[in-house]
C-alpha cells in the first residue's frame, strides 16, 4: 500500500519545520521527511546556531509566524539570546533545544515526521510529480502526494523529480564552512572575534598549515560559553559526496589548527573541540528555477511589499572562496524586503515549491535570503500555498497572504 498525503515536505531544516507547519495549519495532511535524526537541518546537524535574517538592523522583528514560536520555544528553555548585533542582527541558540522545540511544534500542529529517511528518487508524470521514493533501514518505500515541497538545501527533490534546477550562480557557489565549536574558554578570558581572527590572520601570514578562512563569525553560545566559530571554509561540489568527503577531511584539519591557535591567547590554553559540524556547512548548491526569481536589486533597493508572501532582512553576504574576506552590501530603507509567490513556485513543475535556500535568487539574492530567518519565512510561505493548491483553494497571492496572516505570520502591508 502506497501510502497518500495531501503535501509531501522533503527536508526538515528551519524551511522544511515551517513549511510542514504551515501545511498542516492550512488544512492539509502533512508528511515532513528528514534524513538525519533530528529536525533543524544546519542549525542542529551543522553547528549553525546564530538565526539571522529575523531582525533589521535597527533590530525590528520582521519574521513572526513558526519563526516567532520556535523563538518562544526557546526562549521557555532558555535557550536562545536576546538580539545581538555582529555585522548585523541576529540571536544565539542551544542546538540541543531547537531538536526538542522542533519537535514539539510539528507535535502539536499534527505532523507526520519521518526522520532516518532519506529521499533517493521522485515519480514524474507529465508536468507533475506524484510520488517520492525513499530508503530506511528496512527498505525502499514510495509516498504520493497532491503537492510537494522541496527544503532540502540541495533541491534533491526537484532534481530527482525533473524539475528545472540550476547549481549556483553565474557558474560560481558560495563556499561552505565546518562550523567548530571549542570549550574550556573561561567566560572572562578576552577571547573575542576579534583576538581569535587577529592570531588566525597572524598564524596564518607566518605560514602555519592548515588555515584557511580566518574571519568568518566567531561568538559565544548561550549558557556554556562556548565558542561557535565559522571560519575553516572549504571548495567542494556539494553534490558530488567524494568531493564533500575531501572537503570535510580538509575541514577537519583546519579545525585542529584553530584549536593550535585558540591555544596561544590569553586564557585559550585549556581550549578543546567539543564538536565540528557535525557536517560540513553547505551555503549554496542547487536552487529551483522559479515563475520568477529574486534579484539583487530587489533585496537591495526594496520596492513595497504588498504582494510578499515572505520577508527577508538579511544583508547580501557572500563568501566568494576560501581564504578570502567575507563581503557584506547592506539594505536601503525599510532594512527589509518581500519575497514573491512566484519566486517559490516551480517554473516547469506546477505542484512543486521551493523553500530556505533552494529558492530561486540570483547571486547577490541568493546570499540574502539563504539565511534561517528567511528560510522560516520562505519555508511557511511554500508550505501554505503547497496546502491550498493540494486542497484545491485559491492558492494565488491575495489567499496566501490571508491563510499567513491568520496563522500570525505578521506580514507587512
Ligand atoms: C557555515 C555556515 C554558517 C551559516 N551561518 C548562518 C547564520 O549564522 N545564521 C543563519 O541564519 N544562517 C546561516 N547560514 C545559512 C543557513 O544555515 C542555511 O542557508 C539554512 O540552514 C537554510 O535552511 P534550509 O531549511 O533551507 O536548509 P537546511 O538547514 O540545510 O536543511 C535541509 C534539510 O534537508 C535534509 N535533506 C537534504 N537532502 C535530503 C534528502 N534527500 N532526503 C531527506 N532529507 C534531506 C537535510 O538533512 C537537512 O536537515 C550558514 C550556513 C553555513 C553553511
Amino acid at each position: 500500500m502506497v501510502e497518500h498525503y495531501d503535501v509531501i515536505v522533503a527536508g526538515g531544516g528551519s524551511a522544511g519545520i515551517a513549511a510542514a507547519i504551515g501545511a498542516r495549519r492550512a488544512g492539509a495532511r502533512v508528511l515532513l521527511i528528514e534524513r538525519g535524526a533530528c529536525l533543524g537541518g544546519a542549525s542542529t546537524l551543522r553547528g549553525v546556531v546564530t538565526y539571522c535574517g529575523l531582525y533589521t538592523l535597527d533590530l525590528e522583528q520582521v519574521v513572526f509566524g513558526v519563526a516567532e514560536e520556535m523563538l518562544v520555544g526557546l526562549r521557555e528553555l532558555g535557550a536562545v539570546t536576546e538580539p545581538r548585533k555582529f555585522k548585523a542582527v541576529a540571536v544565539v541558540f542551544d542546538p540541543e533545544a531547537v531538536k526538542r522545540v522542533a519537535d514539539e511544534l510539528c507535535e502539536r500542529a499534527g505532523v507526520e515526521v519521518l526522520l532516518h529517511t532519506t529521499i533517493y528518487g521522485a515519480v514524474r508524470s507529465g508536468e507533475q510529480i506524484t510520488a517520492v521514493q525513499v530508503t530506511d533501514h528496512s527498505g525502499v518505500h514510495e509516498y504520493t502526494a497532491e503537492t510537494f515541497v522541496d527544503a532540502t538545501g540541495e533541491a534533491d527533490l526537484a532534481h530527482l523529480g525533473g524539475a528545472q534546477v540550476r547549481y549556483g550562480n553565474d557558474g560560481k557557489v558560495l563556499n561552505g564552512t565546518l562550523s567548530v565549536r571549542f570549550g574550556g574558554v573561561p567566560a572572562d578570558a578576552p577571547i573575542t572575534r576579534e583576538t581569535v581572527s587577529a592570531a588566525l590572520r597572524a598564524a596564518k601570514d607566518a605560514g602555519m598549515p592548515g588555515l584557511s578562512g580566518t574571519t568568518g563569525l566567531i561568538t559565544r553560545m548561550p549558557v556554556s560559553g562556548d565558542l561557535i566559530t565559522y571560519v575553516a571554509d572549504e571548495e567542494y561540489d556539494a553534490r558530488s559526496a567524494a568531493d564533500t568527503s575531501r572537503a570535510e577531511r580538509g575541514g577537519r584539519v583546519q579545525a585542529q589548527a584553530c584549536l593550535q591557535v585558540i591555544r596561544t591567547l590569553p586564557g585559550g590554553a585549556s581550549a578543546y573541540i567539543v564538536s565540528t559540524g557535525p557536517e560540513l556547512g553547505t551555503r549554496e548548491s542547487r536552487h529551483l528555477i522559479g515563475r520568477t526569481q529574486l534579484t539583487e536589486k530587489q533585496v537591495l533597493h526594496p520596492g513595497p511589499v504588498t504582494d510578499a508572501v515572505a520577508i527577508g532582512a538579511w544583508p547580501i553576504e557572500t563568501h566568494p572562496g576560501p581564504g578570502l574576506p567575507l563581503e557584506w552590501t547592506y539594505l536601503a530603507e525599510p532594512g527589509y524586503y518581500g519575497i514573491p509567490l512566484d519566486v517559490l513556485r516551480s517554473r516547469d513543475t506546477p505542484n512543486l515549491f521551493a523553500a530556505g535556500r533552494t529558492v530561486d535568487g540570483d547571486r547577490g539574492a541568493g546570499a540574502s535570503l539563504r539565511v534561517m530567518g528567511t528560510a522560516f519565512a520562505t519555508g511557511q510561505a511554500a508550505g501554505v500555498a503547497a496546502a491550498l493548491t493540494a486542497l484545491g483553494l485559491d492558492a494565488e497571492t491575495a489567499a496566501v497572504r490571508a491563510e499567513l496572516k491568520r496563522q500570525d505570520a505578521r506580514l507587512p502591508d
